[in-house]
């Protein structure tokens, strides 16, 4: 990957940062533990240090026991699973009655007509539950020192990657938060590469911005195996732009 040769200037009025999902649910000991997502966190931290609050958003992966997402709203089914609506194996194991736990906070005609839309959907572990300290934003950042906090996840029966648009392409209001803010570039870091960061990435280039992902201050899940190249090569298609910290001036 070749790496710039000027440093980028922050410009506050016109740039944003959105720091995702920095959870420890999403690290080490958490409930979704990403590898190393820990050791991005004073990255990540030097790097808001460098954007004004009102040039901040944070978001959060909140959801309730019994979210669509968690393998845990399911019988018998492994986190990490893939469901897809063309993988009738899988998908005829879920949508059955019998097959939704008891906390589940959807019928199987909700999950029938959410994979109608979404078309895949990876069964996770329990994780950003909120009313856990995990789910809670990292000590190393406070909820005051953002303009805005998203939270996403919370609609039990839709799944929320991006910070722009749930799974059902349904918009968070943040692009339209950010037009009103006049801002052109927004940088995205924190957790996971491969979905919610990536997937912000390409909603906020869908959304007109100039986008660029703070590649060492991100780390991806990595499930499924191919997840990561497939991100790439989703970047690559829609111009977002990859950079380090280190690219960032004062
Ligand atoms: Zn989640």
């Amino acid at each position: 990957m070749s790496r710039r040769l000027t440093m980028i200037l922050i410009d506050q009025e016109t740039d944003m940062l959105v720091n995702i999902d920095m959870q420890k649910t999403f690290m080490p000991g958490g409930g979704l533990a990403v590898t190393g997502g820990d050791t991005i966190v004073p990255i990540a931290r030097r790097v808001t240090d460098r954007f004004r609050r009102e040039s901040r958003t944070a978001t959060l992966d909140l959801h309730m026991e019994g979210h669509i997402s968690l393998a845990s709203s399911y019988v018998g089914i492994d986190s990490h699973t893939m469901v897809n609506f063309e993988g009738v194996t899988d998908l005829k194991g879920v949508a059955n009655p019998d097959r939704l736990a008891a906390r589940a906070l959807f019928s199987v005609d909700d999950f029938m007509d959410y994979m109608r839309k979404v078309k895949r959907q990876v069964l996770w572990p329990d994780h950003g539950l909120y009313h856990t300290e995990e789910a809670r934003l990292h000590p190393a950042f406070r909820r005051d020192e953002f303009g805005f906090i998203l939270v996403k996840g919370m609609d039990p029966k839709c799944d929320s990657y991006s910070a722009f648009y749930d799974n059902l392409q349904r918009p968070t209001g943040l692009a339209q938060i950010l037009r009103r803010q006049n801002k052109r570039r927004v940088f995205l870091q924190g957790l996971a590469f491969d979905y919610c960061v990536g997937f912000s990435a390409l909603g906020a280039v869908t959304e007109g911005f100039e986008t660029y992902v703070i590649e060492d201050a991100t780390r991806p899940v990595g499930y499924p195996a191919d997840s990561v190249r497939n991100m790439y090569a989703q970047f690559r298609a829609a111009g977002v732009r990859l950079i380090t910290s280190a690219d960032i001036g004062a």
